[in-house]
């Protein structure tokens, strides 16, 4: 990663100031302690850069919002953008893998789980690395409320086409499905990410969905 010196100083100041959590299974069970309140928590899986998260925080104060990152040198970033966004204390970030979602996470703490351009994974033996894959899948059903959702937008059609037979093969209720998401009637209201942007201006259209956890 270009900058990384810089990324480390962030992620340090970030950890002091709160924004960023390492010890975050400590947490499983008791987040409305370290939020203050019992506000719904919706959680976004990769947050990259933290632009979508960022944002959505400041909109939304009454909701708590958890950013999961693999990359951890990219929470400094996110710290950043939060920061420049004046997003509050509803907003942390940890570095995490999200298999280990259920370490983080008792069952039924989470209100909404958003999946932005994830990583394909385009061949064939790499198929359970999709964070779409039954597998995450479980996991998703595990940590979610009965009535929670979760959030789907990617740029790549055949990860969308694998996504939604992925949810319905596991008994997911699918809804606001669109493969121009900019062109839906959803577009309102709609935050971009990173990703989102850089794709929307070359033009490719945005697949999202929302699946809900059929009992
Ligand atoms: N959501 C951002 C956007 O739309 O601009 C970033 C998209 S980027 C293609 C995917 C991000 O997901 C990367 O930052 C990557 O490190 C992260 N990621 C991939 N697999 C992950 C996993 N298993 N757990 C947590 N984060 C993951």
């Amino acid at each position: 990663i270009r900058g990384r010196d810089k990324f480390l100083r962030q992620y340090h100041t970030y950890i002091e100031q709160g924004r960023i959590i390492e010890d975050s299974p400590n947490y499983k069970g008791r987040w409305h302690e370290l939020f203050g309140n019992d506000n719904p928590i919706y959680i976004e899986i990769g947050t990259g850069r933290g632009q979508f998260i960022s944002q959505h925080a400041v909109q939304n104060p009454d909701i708590n919002y958890i950013g999961i990152e693999l990359e951890y040198l990219l929470l400094g970033r996110v710290g950043h953008k939060a920061e420049m966004a004046g997003a509050g204390k509803n907003l942390v970030v940890t570095p995490a893998d999200a298999t280990r979602l259920t370490d983080i996470f008792a069952p039924g703490e989470v209100s909404r789980i958003y999946l932005n351009f994830s990583d394909p994974w385009p061949k064939n033996r790499h198929t359970p690395r999709r964070l779409t894959h039954e597998g995450f899948l479980r996991l998703y059903r595990n940590v979610l409320k009965p009535d929670g959702a979760v959030h789907f937008k990617t740029d790549n059609r055949p990860l969308f086409e694998f996504s939604l037979n992925s949810f319905a093969d596991d008994d997911w209720k699918l809804s606001k499905i669109t493969l121009d998401l900019h062109n839906s009637q959803w577009a309102e209201g709609n935050i971009m990410t990173e990703y989102e942007q850089k794709f929307s201006e070359q033009g490719v259209p945005i697949n999202r969905l929302e699946a809900r956890p059929l009992p």
